[in-house]
């Protein structure tokens, strides 16, 4: 059921124990987010605890209560009176659905949310889920301090590109102000966020210079299968570099993180991506969207070109 961001505030203040969560593969909004929600709930005294069920990247640990996230482990089970899931529809939360016996209350962003949770408050303009959050403490009357700020900005500056990308809005730009005023300091979050190890630099290059272009150069993509993974892990920002190439409309990644299993990120500048992404299963946002496809990464590369040239076809 969706509600308005007035009664999420009474359902998290109705509340005293409660488990925050987001989606597998955690992004900056994911992680900061939750804990920028967990930061603003234990300022009102609530007992907070975040689960991700996850390795959270060591480039978090710039984050205030990186060290507190914690990862659901076989048969676990905690009872709390709020479960409250960020940034993610409830099927790509993983072990934490049957760990935690509570409601669930859904806080989200994406377009494609499966509003499959209790309460659901939805969104779809914000730029982050952490722009959400911001608004929420508002109405839950917490001030916003530094480690809030801190956490909440990594959400809005990573899923808007450092608020290059067209889902950035005046609000957006407002909240990034606020945060700052609450004592962010941004250049600790980029610099720690963009730092690369001198091989994964060096295989981004590597990575580049598989990029194919498709369809007279309105799709550009790169596939990295397993046994390429297992050499080099996937380096972070491979979907950006193929995103600037000119010309290119649809950037696609395609990455054989496990036999049989590829994690496919899509990215755009006019078509909505997320026509490509739901054909799998997926979903996201109209410039950028997501998909698993179980196949290996011969195969699921096939499968993935088809749909986009028919999406793109479609749309012509
Ligand atoms: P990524 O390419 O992983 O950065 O994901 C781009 C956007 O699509 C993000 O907003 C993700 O949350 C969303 N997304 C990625 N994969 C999926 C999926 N399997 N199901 C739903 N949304 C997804
Ligand atoms: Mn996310
Ligand atoms: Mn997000």
């Amino acid at each position: 059921m969706q509600i308005s961001l007035t009664e999420t505030a009474a359902v998290l203040k109705s509340a005293q124990s409660i488990v925050i969560t987001a989606h597998v593969n955690p992004d900056g909004d994911a992680i900061g987010s939750s804990l920028g929600l967990m930061h603003g709930l234990k300022a009102l005294g609530k007992e907070v605890q975040v689960f991700i069920d996850d390795d959270i990247p060591a480039a978090f640990s710039v984050l205030p209560g990186y060290e507190l996230i914690g990862k659901p482990t076989e048969g676990q089970s905690i009872a709390a009176d709020l479960l409250v899931a960020v940034d993610v529809s409830l099927d790509r939360i993983g072990k934490v659905a049957e760990m935690v016996i509570a409601p669930v209350l859904n806080i989200d962003h994406h377009i494609t949310n499966d509003n499959q949770a209790d309460k659901l408050y939805l969104d779809g303009t914000a730029a982050a889920t952490a722009e959400i959050i911001y608004q929420l403490l508002g109405e839950l009357g917490v001030i916003c301090d530094r480690d809030m700020g801190m956490c909440l900005y990594t959400g809005l500056a990573t899923d808007t590109g450092w608020f290059r990308f067209s889902n950035t809005t005046p609000e957006t730009m407002r909240t990034a102000a606020d945060l700052l005023a609450c004592g962010v300091v941004p250049n600790l979050i980029s610099e720690a966020l963009e730092q690369r190890p001198f091989a994964e630099v060096q295989n981004l290059a590597s990575a580049m210079q598989k990029i194919e272009l498709l369809a007279e150069g309105k799709v550009a993509g790169v596939c990295l299968d397993y046994a390429a993974l297992q050499e080099h892990e996937a380096p972070e920002g491979l979907i950006g570099m193929v995103r600037v190439i000119e010309g290119v409309d649809v950037a696609f990644t395609l990455k054989e993180k496990e036999p049989n299993l590829c994690r496919v990120s899509l990215r755009s500048k006019g078509l909505d991506v997320t026509k490509i992404a739901l054909q799998f299963g997926g979903g996201g946002h109209v410039r950028a969207a997501g998909c698993t496809i179980a196949k290996d990464c011969a195969a699921a590369r096939i499968d993935l070109i088809k749909v986009i040239l028919q999406v793109l076809e479609a749309e012509h």
